[in-house]
């Protein structure tokens, strides 16, 4: 759009990186790899800025946004109409519920500051009173207890700090809480029609449209460097791809700036916080092929959820799994999220033939630690074994233990049902050509010292590399952060334009 001559180099086969999807169980069932719900994208201007519905890109938006079931059978639910969202609180608490509505009523005064601060780059770290101050480090727990009563309603909105690796009483979660539920209750959680991926085929087709290219099987392994400028790139192939203007990275910043870029190039004290980012938790996934529909212990609304997410009642049970993740020992009963493909999206499964109804679902655990020291207290048989524990031998019998779990307490059928299994531990999703460091999810863990312009490190947080003119940043390891936001992408190109004298309020416009 500002007439610049763009390449897309990307070292996988396919495009998608994290959003990609791809029929790993069996043939015709289409898994979101990594990404599902399309949540912070929900506040992005780029679909109609570029227009991709005219590339194929579609979202379907349930009515149900998520879901919490507890082992009693109970459970509590977001829906994209607020009153249902109030009703579903109230039959926890009816406090809670009204809590709810004032919290939700309160950003809806500042939903156009957020929405624009989440697709700006960010200011430099500001406190702005005491109240921000306490905004921005408080943790889940602390949000929780001062605005919820019941466990239900805490454990629904608490989830999502669990998500991106926050344990209870990390410092930040609750602003994350605030802001994930009220976009959730504003906006959805869709999904992309098809897979995920039918997003980033969207983006490259509308790069191609305007004479942009894309090359995959390009894997970057060094960048060119001549008087502090980036002029080209070098690819694994041996191939020398030249850039008359600048590159830009979504690798993750180690790779970029250790190896793709080298330290003689980057300042010092640039190296040293590079080499201290923190990435956080891992994360271990369970993709099943079903056939027939999963029997729920809760009502079978819940089977309508595009999400479901799966705990006891109590943020205890989030705290143990984080002690137990961060201490090297494999969580006994961990919180889950479901993503349920098939049910909201027929075409991610065959069509059902006779006696056969493909179902396709997503078993993912937030927390698990990417170096397995011990298993935690319902496996303790297994912690006499003196051997290393390696992921590569015991991520078959974990993900049954899920399963059992699951079906004992949560879905009655599951085990049942399932007719392929594929398990992904911490090094799958790390071999993966994506930016999985230690299988994490985030591109750096979301603690407030990693946020804001001080993500990924204070010196880089302005989507560029300091000592070099044109080499940009443009992936989830800046501002915003991980979750499939499209901004920090659409931030780095505010920045690029930016110092290349384009105006890019106006070139959206035009
Ligand atoms: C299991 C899992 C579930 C998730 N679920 C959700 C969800 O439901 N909703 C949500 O919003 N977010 C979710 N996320 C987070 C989300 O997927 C990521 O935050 C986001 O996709 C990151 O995008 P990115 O462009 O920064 O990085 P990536 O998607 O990793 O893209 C980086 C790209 O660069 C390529 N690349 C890397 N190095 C090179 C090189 N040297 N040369 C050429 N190419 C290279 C990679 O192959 C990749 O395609 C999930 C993440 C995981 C792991």
């Amino acid at each position: 759009m500002a007439g610049l001559r763009v390449l897309v180099l990307e070292e996988y086969y396919a495009i998608g990186g994290m959003t990609i999807t791809e029929e790993i169980t069996l043939p015709g069932f289409k898994s979101d790899i990594h990404a599902f719900g399309y949540q912070l994208a929900n506040t992005s201007p780029v679909p109609k800025e570029l227009g991709l519905d005219r590339f194929g890109f579609e979202l379907i938006c349930p009515e149900i946004s998520f879901s919490h079931i507890f082992p009693d059978g109970k459970y509590i639910s977001m829906y994209r109409s607020l009153e249902k969202t109030i009703k579903s609180i109230a039959r926890f608490s009816i406090k809670d519920g009204q809590t709810w509505r004032t919290l939700f009523n309160k950003y809806l005064v500042d939903r156009e500051k957020i929405i624009s601060s989440i697709n700006s780059p960010p200011t430099e770290l500001e406190i702005f009173s005491a109240e921000g101050y306490r905004k921005q480090l408080q943790s889940m727990r602390s949000w929780c207890d001062e605005n919820f009563e019941s466990d239900e309603a805490k454990v629904l909105f608490g989830t999502s700090a669990t998500f991106v690796g926050l344990s209870p009483d990390d410092a930040g979660g609750g602003q994350l809480c605030h802001l994930f539920a009220t976009i959730a209750q504003d906006k959805g959680n869709n999904v992309v029609r098809g897979g995920f991926v039918n997003l980033p085929v969207a983006l490259a087709r509308f790069i191609e449209s305007k004479g942009g290219a894309i090359l995959s099987n390009a894997s970057v392994i060094k960048i060119i460097i001549e008087n502090d400028r980036a002029i080209g790139v070098c690819l694994a192939n041996g191939k020398h791809i030249s850039a008359k203007r600048l590159v830009a990275f979504s690798t993750d910043p180690s790779t970029l700036v250790l190896k793709l870029i080298g330290e003689e190039y980057v300042d010092s004290t640039i190296i040293k916080d590079i080499k201290r980012i923190e990435w956080g938790d891992s994360v271990f996934g369970i993709y099943l092929a079903l056939n027939g529909n999963p029997k729920y212990k809760s009502d079978q609304e819940v089977g309508n959820s595009s999400q479901i997410h799966i705990s006891p009642a109590s943020l205890e049970s989030f705290s143990r799994t984080s002690y137990e993740s961060r201490s090297g020992i494999i969580p006994s009963d961990p919180p889950c999220i479901l993503s349920n493909d098939s049910i909201i999206d027929p075409s991610r499964v065959p069509s059902p033939s006779a006696g056969m109804n493909r179902q396709l679902i997503k078993l993912l655990i937030p927390t698990v630690p990417y170096d397995i020291k011990k298993f935690g207290t319902n496996y303790k048989d297994y912690n006499s074994n003196p051997v290393k524990i390696k992921w590569s031998d015991i991520k078959q019998w974990y993900a049954n233990q899920i399963i059992d779990n699951i079906t004992y307490s949560y879905i009655l059928n599951l085990k049942d049902i399932v007719i392929k299994k594929v398990s992904y531990s911490p090094i799958d999703y790390e071999r993966r050509p994506t930016t999985c460091i230690r299988g994490t999810l985030s591109c750096g863990a979301v603690f407030p010292y990693q946020s804001g312009s001080m993500r990924p490190t204070p010196q880089l947080g302005n989507y560029k590399i300091p000592t070099l003119g044109n080499v940009y940043l443009c992936g989830s390891a800046n501002y915003p952060g991980p979750g499939v936001s499209m901004a920090s992408g659409r931030n780095a190109a505010q920045v690029i334009l930016r110092d290349l004298g384009i105006d890019f309020r106006n070139m959206m416009m035009s």
